[in-house]
């Protein structure tokens, strides 16, 4: 197991799509372990493949409601939506930005695990916000995306500030 570096916007893999898992294999094993490891290192709640340089539809996710074990989720798709709700999210890509957003916030979602067992699972709350999150990553898609325009203006300007604070720094 090691811990991966988490890729930051505006990073191109962030852009892309993710493919299908079509193998269970030991190399799959290693990506799922290396992306329990590095998101055990964080304090966020959610991890996809594309956030650490990997093209595959995985994310591992922390239930809410105490010490659960993260559950991993390949090649996910959302059955079915209940309730909506505006949530507050924040992403590993985007570090520093909390924006609220408009996501469902109950779901039922289709997904193998880690071996390509398939099973259903229903998801309330921040269990279906993060899953509804993640999965966007898969397709090429930030949070910031479904932002206002006003937001979004907002995150620019706060992103063109970290650039060129990092540029002062280096
Ligand atoms: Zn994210």
């Amino acid at each position: 197991m090691a811990r991966r570096k988490i890729l930051e916007y505006p990073h191109p893999r962030l852009r892309e799509q993710a493919l299908p898992v079509t193998r269970f294999d030991t190399d799959l094993g290693g990506l799922i372990d290396d992306m329990l490891e590095t998101l055990d290192a964080t304090d966020s709640l959610a991890l996809s493949a594309p956030q650490v340089d990997d093209g595959r539809a995985v994310l591992v996710i922390v239930p809410s409601g105490g010490a659960s074990v993260p559950r991993t989720y390949t090649n996910p798709e959302i059955l079915s939506r209940g309730a909506w709700g505006i949530v507050q999210e924040s992403c590993l890509s985007l570090p520093g930005l909390v924006a609220n957003v408009w996501r469902a916030t109950e779901i039922r979602v289709r997904a193998c695990d880690c071996n390509g067992a398939a099973f259903e699972i229903d998801l309330a709350g921040m269990d279906a916000v993060c899953l509804q999150h993640e999965m966007d990553h898969l397709v090429g898609k930030l949070f910031v995306d479904r932002l206002s325009v006003f937001s979004r203006l907002r995150f620019h300007a706060f992103a063109g500030r970290r650039a060129r604070r990092r540029q002062q720094a280096a």
